[in-house]
């Protein structure tokens, strides 16, 4: 279990409410859910989740934390927001799933074979670099994220892909030993840096 979970365990005992409304993104939002239903009625995956998002609202102010968190339901929402133009309480249901995510990453919570996870740490660790995302890179590295074999008969069958997007100027093989980068690549890691610093500050204070 990470350092930050058990600390988060401590501090919230038996409020998982208030743990998510301190902590998720958007998730002070969670106790303004009414349980209508409409969202999971709205959304077009929910029915093949686990939890839709009415539900995982429920279950948050249930304490079902653990439930909640290793749920793999909040990875699976493509941003669609049908959710979100339809609540009734106007809650910004995309980004709290968003959110919830994040904080099950954080917390090493998050189901560990989880491919949208997966897909975001190989996007954050490419992107992070140079400021841009470097397309070449970042599709070698997905399609290897399980294993030689499986790379290689990926990257076969997405071959037409790969040249359609080499005749479109979207992926360059001189990329492989680079990669283009934004002006102020300093600046915008220094940025990022900050912005970590802000994080950091934000858990301690409410450790604090
Ligand atoms: S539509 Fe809004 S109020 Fe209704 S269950 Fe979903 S989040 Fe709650
Ligand atoms: S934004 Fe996500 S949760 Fe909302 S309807 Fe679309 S897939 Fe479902």
């Amino acid at each position: 279990m990470s350092n930050l979970n058990t600390e988060m365990i401590e501090k919230y005992r038996n409020n998982f409410l208030k743990e998510v409304t301190a902590n998720v993104e958007e998730g002070e939002w969670v106790k303004m859910c009414m349980q209508c239903g409409v969202c999971s009625g709205s959304c077009p995956f929910g029915p093949h989740w686990d939890h839709p998002p009415q539900e995982l609202f429920m279950m948050i102010r249930a304490g079902k934390r653990e439930e909640v968190l290793t749920s793999s339901s909040m990875w699976m929402c493509t941003s669609c927001y049908n959710c979100i133009v339809r609540c009734p309480r106007g809650l910004p249901i995309t980004h709290i799933m968003h959110g919830l995510a994040h904080y099950a990453d954080r917390l090493g919570m998050a189901p560990k074979e989880q491919p949208t996870m997966k897909f975001a740490h190989k996007f954050w660790d490419n992107i992070v670099k140079n400021g841009r995302v470097n397309e070449l890179k970042l599709s070698l590295g997905v399609y290897f994220m399980n294993g030689i074999a499986e790379g290689i008969k990926t990257s076969l069958k997405m071959q037409a892909v790969g040249l359609g997007m080499y005749k479109a100027k979207r992926l360059n093989p001189m990329e492989f030993f680079g990669g283009h980068t934004v002006k102020d690549k300093s600046g915008m890691q220094a940025i990022i840096e900050k912005a970590k610093e802000i994080e950091e500050a934000k858990i301690k204070k409410f450790e604090g």
